[in-house]
C-alpha cells in the first residue's frame, strides 16, 4: 500500500528545493547505508540488459538503447530495439542507410521517434567517420576521454555519455538522473544544487572507480524511482529508507528521526 495522498513535506525533503549551503555534505557512511538499503530492497541488478551475443554487438546495443530511452520508459526503448533487429539495423552502416522516415517509424515506441532516429543517424555518421565503423575504438580510453568524444556528438548529453561510458565502455563514471535527485533530496541527503555536475562529481569522489559498484548505484537508483520513490504517490510504507527519510516520515505522519543516516 502506498502512502498517497498529499504529501506533506519536511523542513528538509522538498522535492527540487537547494539545500542549505550551511548543512554538511553526507558521508560516505551515509552513502553507504543508502547503497545497502536500496540493495537489500531490490537485490542486485546486473545491468544493462542486451540481447546480443558478441561483445561488439552488445556495446552498440548499449549506445543505442541510451539513446532510445532518453526521456522515456526502458519498455519502450527495449521494444524500439527489437524493432530494430527485426528490421535488420542493428548495425551503424544499417542505420545510416535506413530512409529517415523508416527509421522513425521502427523506433517509435520510444517516443520522439523522429528526433530519435536523427540522434541515431548522428550516432552512426560520427562511427563511420571518425571510427572507422568501429563502436570499439569509439569506447576506447578512459572514462574522460570517451565521455568527451560522445559529448561531442549531436543528441548525446551528459546522461547518456555517462550511461554509454559506464555501461558499454565499462570506464567508471556515475550516471545522474531525475530519480538520483528526487531520491536524495527527499532523504535530505543532497550534496549540492540539482546540478549534473555537481551530482556526478560527488558521487564520483565517494563512490571511487569501482565499475561494478558504479553500476550497481545507478541501477538500483533507477529501480527505486520507478517502484518505490515515485514522483507521486510514492511507497513509502514499503521503503527500506523509510526509517531515514525525513520526506517519507512526512508524508506517514511519524515522527523525524534525529540523525540522518
Ligand atoms: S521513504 Fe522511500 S519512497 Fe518515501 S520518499 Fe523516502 S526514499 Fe522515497
Amino acid at each position: 500500500m502506498s502512502a498517497g495522498g498529499r504529501l506533506q513535506t519536511g523542513p528538509t525533503g522538498r522535492d527540487g528545493r537547494a539545500p542549505s549551503p550551511l548543512r554538511r555534505a553526507p558521508t560516505r557512511r551515509q552513502l553507504e547505508t543508502v547503497y545497502g538499503a536500496l540493495l537489500e530492497q531490490h537485490g542486485e541488478q546486473q545491468w544493462w540488459p542486451t540481447a546480443s551475443q558478441d561483445d561488439e554487438a552488445q556495446r552498440l546495443e548499449i549506445c543505442l538503447g541510451a539513446i532510445l530511452t532518453q526521456n522515456t520508459a526502458w519498455r519502450g526503448a527495449a521494444a524500439a530495439l527489437e524493432r530494430l533487429a527485426a528490421a535488420d539495423r542493428m548495425s551503424c552502416e544499417a542505420l545510416l542507410d535506413c530512409p529517415h522516415d523508416v527509421l522513425g517509424d521502427l523506433v517509435r515506441p520510444s517516443g520522439h521517434f523522429r528526433v530519435k532516429a536523427r540522434k541515431l543517424q548522428a550516432f552512426a555518421q560520427v562511427v563511420i567517420d571518425e571510427y572507422g565503423g568501429s563502436v570499439d575504438a569509439l569506447l576506447d580510453g578512459d572514462a574522460e576521454v570517451v565521455r568527451a568524444r560522445l559529448l561531442e556528438i549531436w543528441g548525446i548529453g551528459p546522461e547518456t555519455a555517462d550511461a554509454i561510458t559506464l555501461y558499454a565502455a565499462r570506464q567508471p563514471t556515475f550516471v545522474v538522473d531525475a530519480y538520483s535527485f528526487r531520491l536524495f533530496e527527499r532523504l535530505d541527503l543532497a550534496p549540492g544544487e540539482r546540478k549534473y555536475e555537481t551530482y556526478r562529481r560527488f558521487f564520483m569522489d565517494r563512490v571511487g572507480a569501482d565499475v561494478w559498484r558504479l553500476n550497481e548505484w545507478h541501477a538500483l537508483i533507477v529501480r527505486h524511482g520507478q517502484q518505490i520513490c515515485r514522483r507521486s504517490d510514492p511507497r513509502c510504507d514499503e521503503c527500506a529508507l523509510l526509517r531515514r527519510c525525513p520526506y517519507g516520515r512526512a508524508a506517514l505522519g511519524l515522527a523525524t528521526v534525529a540523525k540522518r543516516p
